[in-house]
């Protein structure tokens, strides 16, 4: 009972912290978009220092966009953004037209995907773990997700399978196999725009290619933003945004910034020298 009552003073602090991000009093619908993301003047600091500055942008529905820059340049506050984790200081950021501040956030998140670069998992069944996607799914629909997120095979491996429990913070799963499963979390959601912060540390490449292959797959039909931290990624968007210093500098194909960018250029250079 103490240690229920600690647990419950820190849940009634945590209930009763303040909400930076209100709802609106009177919420406009916001019916499943296309997913056209449109930037407008947007200004932004979680402090004193701007963390982005007059970002002008729209990414057209269906498309798959990578940002890259150095770490710093503002990319995740970017994206950040798009399910209003934060407001911006100025400038507006719109969905199909609709300014994201005016709907309410659960109809506003309930249309993105956010795949973590570390999934978050609970000490609970791979079903379970995966179910998290879209609460209301089958049994059948979790599979279906998991078999688009070529994760079926390395579950069907476990001698529990989708029974199998999960350690806390899937401790029991490889970098790759967590990824995954937050993979299927996605597919199973079905929301038409996805953000996904790509892991940082390094994947064995067969884990790699696998979590291409599901990335590829769950990019159809959807507007896609990848945090891209390695170049191998770049190659499968149809725009590549180039931030530093909270702008984005550059726009277009790889090749495009690559002629124009000293920046980029750069990066690119370094990274593919180190695996060389
Ligand atoms: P990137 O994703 O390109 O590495 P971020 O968007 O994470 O860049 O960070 C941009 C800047 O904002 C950095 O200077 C970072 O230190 C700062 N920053 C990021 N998150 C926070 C936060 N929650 N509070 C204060 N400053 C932050």
């Amino acid at each position: 009972i103490r240690r229920a009552e600690a647990s419950l003073d820190r849940i009634e602090y945590i209930l009763h912290e303040e909400d930076s991000v209100p709802d609106p009093i009177n919420p406009v619908p916001f019916p499943r978009p296309k997913g056209e993301i449109v930037f407008e003047n947007v200004h932004f600091s979680y402090t004193d220092a701007a963390v982005l500055r007059d970002i002008n942008i729209t990414i057209e529905a269906g498309k798959t966009v990578a940002l890259v820059g150095p770490s710093g340049a503002g990319k995740s506050t970017f994206a950040n953004l798009i399910p209003r984790f934060y407001d911006t200081v100025s400038g507006v950021v719109k969905i199909d037209g609709i300014d994201v501040s005016t709907v309410s956030k659960y109809d506003l998140r309930d249309q993105i995907a956010f795949v973590s670069q570390e999934a978050i998992l609970f000490a609970d069944t791979i079903l379970n773990n995966i179910r998290i996607g879209r609460p209301g799914a089958s049994d059948e629909e979790v599979v279906a997700a998991a078999k688009m997120a070529n994760a079926h095979e390395f579950i069907e491996s476990f001698p529990d399978k989708y029974e199998s429990i999960v350690g806390e913070r899937g401790a029991s799963l490889s970098g790759g196999q967590r990824q995954r499963i937050s993979i299927a979390r996605a597919f199973l959601k079905n929301a038409p725009i996805i953000i996904l912060d790509e892991p940082t540390s390094a994947l064995d490449s067969r884990s790699e290619e696998q979590l291409q292959v599901a990335m590829e797959k769950l990019s159809q039909g959807r507007t896609v933003l990848i945090i891209a931290h390695r170049f191998s990624t770049i190659q499968h968007a149809n725009t590549i945004l180039l931030f530093d210093e909270g702008e984005i500098v550059a726009s277009g194909t790889h090749q495009e910034i690559y002629e124009k960018s000293g920046i980029y250029r750069e990066l690119y250079d370094k990274q593919t020298m180190q695996q060389a």
